[in-house]
């Protein structure tokens, strides 16, 4: 029998859009090049679209915090709340991290980003399992995988790039997988710190083409078909305006957790009421703010990204391309790029590429998941 492998390569990030900028990118290998639809969210959400095939109503992971009463963490953030804020860097932020982690027992990518102490006391995680293994919060590939006693290797994404890239590299010339998960998460850092335009952009766009060029070449030494997907969840646009929306919000002189709770991500925010007057007085200064818009239902229902218990958001204001909302609770820093916006806008388009013929149905990253079960068919 032929020996095969299914060799799927996740650059996140790695819109179409800059594919296109970069057309020398694995050109003498790859037959087709496809933009596909994203989903709305950020990574956290994308990657769940594309290893289950379903929307984020359908898997639930639509943002990495949502609303709770009582919130798992409130007593130790209330404490931590009074702590000065000069304590509050990132250092005692990643410890606290892995300490929250590890009380909750959660097997997820659990970050507190930079949310405030006093306002994550209003939130749960969405994340508490890992999606990268058989039997997490969803079914997946992996599971897939582990009932049809499919050899695969997946990218430890605890582990850094370079790890990741040596170890697949070693497991083509073991030849004993069926199917690989080859997890680059850098250049999406990379476009977030410097932007789509930059040196160093460039210079790991050929890094990576090197990575992966040198990946395939010796998986060919050692089986007989190699079918190549390089693949990404979304794309990037450079950020060209910040608008301080909390202080647009803190004008109205609401009080936070009594009037209102919201969660300020760098593109989204979402708001839960707990007052007809606030509700009444958010909504109306949203309306007033140009670069973005209110998500209304038949939006969220059309993207698939509707929860009728409003878990994610009574209300979801998403600003427009290249708009960021900062500051906000997820990053400290000003960006010089940025994504998880509207999935329709074409900068938001995430990739496909592949060494096979795409379907032409093919057309969004849920649908990347069917190409991985054409690839197994004969074990599936
Ligand atoms: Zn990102």
């Amino acid at each position: 029998m032929a020996k095969e492998l299914a060799l799927y390569t996740f650059i996140d990030a790695f819109g179409y859009e800059i594919y296109q900028q970069h057309p020398y990118f694995l050109e003498d290998i790859i037959e087709e090049a496809k933009p596909l639809q994203s989903v709305l969210g950020f990574t956290n959400t994308c990657l769940p679209s594309i290893l289950s095939g379903k929307y984020p109503q359908e898997h639930g992971e639509a943002s990495p915090f949502f609303y709770s009463d009582p919130s798992p963490f409130g007593w130790m953030m209330k404490y931590l709340s009074y702590l000065p804020k000069w304590l509050d860097y990132s250092k005692v932020r990643s410890m606290l991290s892995s300490m929250v982690k590890h009380l909750h027992h959660y097997r997820g990518n659990f970050q507190l980003y930079a949310i405030p102490f006093d306002k994550l006391i209003y939130f749960d995680v969405t994340q508490k399992q890992d999606y990268f293994v058989s039997n997490g919060p969803f079914e997946t590939i992996f599971d897939a995988c582990v009932k049809h006693q499919i050899n695969y290797h997946c990218s430890d994404w605890r582990q850094s790039e370079t790890e990741n890239i040596n170890t697949m590299h070693t497991k083509v010339q073991e030849a004993k997988i069926r199917f690989g998960w080859l997890h680059l998460p850098t250049l999406d850092e990379i476009m977030h710190t410097h932007g789509t335009q930059s040196d160093q952009t460039t210079q790991k766009i050929q890094w990576l083409d090197a990575q992966i060029r040198g990946i395939y070449n010796e998986a060919l030494k050692h089986y007989d078909k190699v079918s190549l997907y390089i693949l990404s969840d979304q794309g990037m646009y450079d950020v060209t305006q910040r608008v301080d929306l909390i202080n647009e919000i803190e004008s109205l002189e609401l009080i936070y957790g009594q009037d209102y709770v919201a969660m300020y991500e760098a593109t989204m925010a979402r708001f839960w009421f707990k007052t007809a007057e606030a509700k009444e007085k958010i909504t109306q200064k949203l309306k007033t703010i140009e670069s973005g818009d209110i998500l209304d239902d038949r939006e969220l229902k059309k993207m698939k990204s509707y929860f009728k218990d409003g878990r994610f958001g009574e209300l979801i204001f998403l600003m427009q391309p290249s708009i960021m909302i900062h500051p906000n609770y997820f990053e400290n820093k000003p960006m010089n790029g940025m994504h998880g916006y509207h999935p329709n806008a074409s900068g938001s388009n995430a990739l496909l590429l592949s060494n096979q013929t795409i379907p032409h149905d093919v057309t969004s990253i849920t649908d990347i998941r069917r190409t991985m079960e054409y690839e197994l068919r004969a074990s599936l």
